[in-house]
């Protein structure tokens, strides 16, 4: 499955040691990310991640792009609600298009752990069903 790994500053840390305590699943994925995050993961993970444009500078608008085609499985978005952050209006469009195409969406890190908990157990295989863009299912 394809899946987004996002995090705004204050979460990052939180963001690092969520991908080392899930790199025996997330490693079984694709992963794609905004440039910082994935840059953190990268370093501190042995985990490929694919990095889009920092947040701020329209990583967020990447990653919903792949979403409004059906190329995103599962989103974990680790926000920040105590800072304002510039790239509001993406951020709410991002979450909106995962409402749109019913898209798992973690926004902290707990409901980011009970969802690759269900997504070990099989929970989501729901989406291996939908046909992507590019008419091919996912594995
Ligand atoms: P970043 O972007 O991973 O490049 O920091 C995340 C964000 O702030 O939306």
């Amino acid at each position: 499955m394809n899946i987004a790994l996002i995090a705004h500053d204050q979460k990052k840390d939180e963001m690092v040691q969520f991908a080392v305590a899930f790199e025996p699943i997330l490693k079984d994925h694709r992963l794609f990310s905004t440039g910082t995050t994935g840059k953190r993961v990268m370093n501190e993970t042995n985990l490929q991640v694919h990095r889009y444009q920092s947040g701020p500078m329209g990583g967020d608008q990447q990653i919903g792009a792949m979403i409004a085609v059906n190329e995103m499985d599962l989103v974990l978005f680790f926000k920040d609600p105590l800072t304002a952050q510039p790239h509001e209006p993406d951020i709410s469009a991002l979450i909106r298009l995962c409402d749109v195409y019913k898209v798992p969406l973690a926004t902290n890190i707990a409901t980011g752990e009970i969802l690759l908990k269900g997504l070990e157990r099989g929970d989501l295989s729901w989406r291996n069903v939908i046909e992507k863009k590019d008419g091919t299912k996912d594995d």
